[in-house]
């Protein structure tokens, strides 16, 4: 156990650290980041920030130093930089190793009885006429590794557009369009020992291939996936020996859940639990790590909506706060470039 007081150190430097590391300040912990960003967001509340390349293995082992016990908010951090830090991570990296890559993950969460869209591995033209023939349009072409928040996507429509497109220099992952009646994701913390907490999910609506809103309650075309969603995110935490907070994402559909994606750490889905739940996801991933019992991770308010609040919509943010039952986070970036999460707003709905 890293009984508070103790030092986590956090890998990667955006919100996603910043408000693991406010909910670790709250039990006395001190948390210090290693990022290569110059413009990181956790300086505000983390001890100390180490801004070196992810290859420098000198300033890596010389973080470790100071750390009880490592985790990450950044998924994309490059295996090869983990050496120094490996024996203190929580999660086990392979946990990293098998959600970096698309194919993997896929392939990974299929074996466990997951339904995935169809998909077929592309890295050269050919490929991607063949796996055009075999799934047909509209599709979607992802790239395998380093894509988030819609980045490194292509959507086709017919083969037309396959013809124009200018294939990314990296292998890809090409897949069906599944038409969805809602999408959801499962937010569930894990121990050590095995025990098992989960949030309620959200319905999740997207715009521009970013999440826009997370809604409370989900309705009826996610609340009936729940079961089998939640059963098989369970296996997928036990067959990765999960230690924290684990995130899937679906599709709703009639003929039941698909599995979309895993991030293998807090999710942009479940900030709303900073307010609306009894324990948020950032709180139980720091209990995870650190060997303490899990919070109660139910619902506290009827409803629950939360906003991501994109580019230039933070410029005039403060207005969320006109409605009292509003929470306001902003994440300290300087520059609202166009895309870029500024913040996001959780409203908790006492009347529905
Ligand atoms: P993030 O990390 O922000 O979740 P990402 O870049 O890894 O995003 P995906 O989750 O793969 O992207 O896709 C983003 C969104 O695009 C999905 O939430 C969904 O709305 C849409 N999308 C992606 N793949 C499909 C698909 N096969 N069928 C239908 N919609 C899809
Ligand atoms: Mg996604």
């Amino acid at each position: 156990m890293i009984a508070p007081g103790g030092t986590i150190g956090i890998l990667g430097g955006g919100q996603l650290g910043r408000m693991m590391a406010i909910a670790a300040a709250q039990m006395g912990y001190r948390c210090i980041a290693y990022t290569p960003d110059k413009d990181h967001v956790v300086g505000d509340v983390c001890h100390d920030v180490f801004v070196n390349r992810w290859e420098d293995t000198l300033a890596m082992a010389a973080f470790a130093q100071k750390c009880g016990v490592v985790t990450w908010e950044f998924e994309n951090v490059p295996a090869a930089a983990l050496g120094p830090v490996e024996a203190l991570l929580a999660p086990h990296p392979r946990a990293l190793e098998t959600a970096q890559d698309r194919l993997n993950e896929k392939r990974f969460v299929e074996r466990l009885g997951g339904r995935a869209a169809p998909f077929v591995a592309v890295s050269s033209r050919q490929e991607l006429m063949d796996a055009l023939e075999r799934i047909g349009t509209p599709g979607i072409l992802k790239t395998c590794r380093d894509g988030y928040d819609g980045k490194g996507q292509w959507r086709i429509a017919t083969s037309r557009d396959a013809e124009g497109l200018s294939l990314p220099d990296a292998p890809c992952v090409y897949e069906g369009m599944v038409p969805f009646e809602a999408e959801f994701s499962v937010i569930l913390a894990r121990t050590a020992t095995g025990t098992k907490a989960f949030w309620d999910s959200t319905a999740n609506v997207h715009k521009d291939g970013m999440l826009h809103t997370s809604t409370l309650p989900a309705g009826d075309a996610v609340e009936r996936h729940l079961g089998e969603a939640r059963r098989l995110a369970g296996e997928v935490a036990d067959a990765l020996g999960y230690v924290g907070v684990l995130t899937l994402e679906f599709f709703a559909t009639p003929q039941g859940p698909v599995f979309n994606e895993m991030a293998p750490r807090v999710h942009n889905s479940g900030h709303w639990t900073i307010e609306g739940a009894a324990t948020s996801q950032f709180e139980n991933h720091i209990r995870a790590i650190c060997g303490l019992p899990l919070g109660d991770t139910r619902t506290v308010s009827p409803g629950v909506v939360m906003t991501n609040i994109v580019g230039k919509d933070a410029d005039d943010a403060a207005r969320w706060l006109d409605d009292p039952a509003t929470h306001l986070h902003l994440y300290g970036k300087a520059k609202a470039r166009e895309g870029r999460k500024m913040g996001h707003a959780t409203q908790l709905v006492w009347d529905l």
